[in-house]
């Protein structure tokens, strides 16, 4: 341990040993870590607009179609001619690009985690072919849209209606919080069927009737947009509607997943937070000293590693739970209530570390420190995801009546 780190010094694939205490990362190698280390040049290469984009609320759509060039764009999802991605790799490269950025593991996770995955895991043979590698090279964008204005943690109740109209279904409603939904090509709109069950849809964003607004006044991910949507009448034909989506419960197919993906932005973010913390503090020099030297700011770093250490430990042990296929709904929420928490907590210690820079965006942690707030409720929110622990447990539920 040198009083003089430097964050540079931090920036070695896999992780430094201060950072993977436990080295629950060492043994990343062959595949996986050429995968780690693309998703790390990535990031280098779109670090130095990062910040600039964030302030200007400015969606940097070159940088993830060149992440996109780079093959990273893929969640995992298996598509014929292109290399094969690991459980492992899908979840590293999560991990690197909210480590560098939530807008930029955001943006992934609304092309990949939810919309490629939505057609991969819920669409046709047909549909497949036709979206996924276009959008594997961001050449269609996607949008996952689920949400309503008066239906967010209970989006269940969804109102959105999809009425049979002979060959087509006709799409009334109104969605909100919808990454690229006013930036994108295509959405993955969940509405309502005349049976009552809910389907899905992948809707043209330039259709008649489709209406987007992008939401304006974000202290938080201010480098991709999230939009409010209108949807009146708007024609989609049956080829159109996802034959795996049967009802609601189809879609935690997806949701599960993506989840997860929110746990490892977490650890992503919490670890470029302690990093920089402990960077920082032992070059700032108050009272003669550098800020290591106080026992009280070796205590807090000690405490930021515990919390990046648990995180890792639910990473890497949901990481075992899904290659062998048996992680459930309420572990995937225990670890993303634990993890986005964690990030929240080490975030803010980080942000006070630096004192008063700390707030210049340049030093990244106030970024990360408001970008942390959505993680925290996004994907389900905080109160949620215990409600749904809780309910696992006790064999009773609290959000439902
Ligand atoms: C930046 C961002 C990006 C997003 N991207 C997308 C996207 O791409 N696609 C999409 O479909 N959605 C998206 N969302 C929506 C997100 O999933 C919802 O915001 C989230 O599910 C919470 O819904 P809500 O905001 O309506 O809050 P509400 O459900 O209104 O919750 C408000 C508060 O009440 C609490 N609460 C709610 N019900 C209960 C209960 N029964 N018991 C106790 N407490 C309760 C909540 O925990 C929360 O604290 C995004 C949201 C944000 C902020």
């Amino acid at each position: 341990m040198s009083g003089t780190s430097t964050f540079s010094e931090f920036r070695s694939v896999p992780l430094d040993p201060r950072t993977d205490y436990y080295g629950l990362f060492t043994g990343v190698d062959g595949e996986d870590l050429t995968w780690w280390k693309t998703a790390r040049e990535f990031c280098d290469y779109a670090r130095p607009g990062i910040n600039e984009a964030w302030e200007a609320a400015e969606y940097d759509v070159a940088a993830i179609e060149e992440a996109a060039r780079r093959g990273l764009v893929r969640d995992g999802i298996s598509i014929e001619g292109l290399p094969e991605v690991s459980l492992r790799a899908r979840r590293l490269i999560g991990f690197e690009f909210a480590r560098c950025d939530a807008s930029l593991s955001t943006a992934l996770g609304v092309q990949a985690g939810l919309a490629m995955r939505s057609i991969a895991e819920l669409g046709s043979p047909e549909q497949r072919e036709k979206y996924l590698v276009p959008m594997s090279r961001m050449e269609i964008r996607g949008a996952f849209a689920l949400t309503e204005p008066d239906h967010g943690s209970d989006s269940v109740g969804l109102e959105t209606t999809a009425t049979r109209d002979g060959d087509e279904w006709v799409i009334n409603g109104e969605k909100m919080w919808i990454g690229h939904g006013s930036v994108g090509h295509i959405a993955i709109v969940f509405a309502r069927m005349d049976n009552g069950k809910v389907g899905g849809f992948i809707v043209d964003q330039d259709s008649p009737g489709y209406e987007a607004e992008t939401i304006t006044g974000k202290a938080a991910l201010r480098g991709i947009p999230q939009a409010r949507i209108w949807l009146h009448d708007v024609r989609v034909p049956d080829s159109r509607r996802l034959p795996g989506c049967a009802s609601f419960r189809d879609t935690a197919k997806v949701l599960m997943g993506s989840r997860i993906g929110v746990a490892w932005s977490a650890f992503g973010l919490a670890v470029d937070c302690y990093e920089k913390a402990l960077a920082y503090a032992s070059e700032r020099v108050q009272f003669g000293r550098p800020l290591i030297k106080n026992q009280i700011i070796q205590q807090r770093l000690a405490d930021m590693l515990a919390d990046v250490t648990t995180m890792g430990l639910y990473c890497t042990r949901l990481l075992k739970m899904e290659e062998a296929g048996t992680v459930t709904e309420q572990q995937a929420s225990l670890a993303k209530v634990t993890n986005t928490r964690a990030a929240r907590r080490v975030a803010a210690n980080a942000r006070d570390m630096f004192g008063g820079v700390g707030i210049l965006l340049e030093n990244d942690v106030i970024r990360h420190m408001t970008d942390a707030e959505t993680l925290h409720t996004y994907e389900g929110t905080d109160t949620m995801q215990s409600l749904i622990v809780g309910k696992s447990i006790t064999g009773t539920s609290a959000f439902t009546s």
